[in-house]
């Protein structure tokens, strides 16, 4: 077991970006490559033997632990974007959130039908995001795996919105 304490590296910021919102900033982690290895370390552990072709992950910060974490475990890593930014042909995909709605973009060719794929964000709040981006890739007929991220805020039941999909995450609070 790692004597790192993963949580002493993410830094609670108050009412950002508005009031009564306590953001965890996890620069601080990032910051450290000891620890953010150790991150990705923990993260891989978890899926080590699983059959994973793919790891998705939304801009912006869900690219961080997706693109290492695609290395360590050997498999391919496919964006999701805002509407836009993906230069090729997109699925686009609409979905509500607790205030307002929000669109996110995925090349066609990006995620292939009976892959198996593995989700992965920096946070999980309310799972909203995270529950879209799930729906669309099982849509396109591939499999989610699991999800898999740094931060679970659990009082907001993001990973009950989620079920029936696994999550995972290495800090709760
Ligand atoms: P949700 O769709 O509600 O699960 O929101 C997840 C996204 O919002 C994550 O990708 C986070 O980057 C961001 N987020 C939500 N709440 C927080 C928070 N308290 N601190 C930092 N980031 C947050």
């Amino acid at each position: 077991m790692s004597e790192i304490d993963l949580k002493a590296y993410i830094r609670d910021v108050p009412d950002f970006p508005k009031p009564g919102i306590l953001f965890r900033d996890i620069t601080p982690l990032l910051a450290n490559p000891h620890v953010f290895n150790e991150a990705i370390d923990q993260m891989a552990a978890h899926y080590e033997g699983k059959q994973i072709d793919a790891i998705v992950a939304a801009e912006a910060r869900g690219f961080i632990f997706a693109a290492p974490l695609a290395l360590r475990l050997n498999c391919g890593f496919v964006p999701v974007r805002k509407p836009g930014k993906l230069p090729f042909d997109t699925h686009s995909f609409h979905y509500e959130l607790e205030y307002g709605s929000d669109t996110l973009e995925i090349h066609i060719d990006g995620v292939q039908p009976g892959q198996n794929v593995l989700m992965v964000d920096d946070l999980l709040a309310t799972g909203g995001t995270m529950k879209a981006c799930c729906n669309l890739v099982e849509k396109i007929g591939a499999n989610v795996v699991g999800c898999c991220f740094l931060i679970h805020l659990k009082a907001l039941e993001g990973e009950q919105r989620i079920a029936p999909f696994e999550s995972f995450s290495l800090i709760d609070y």
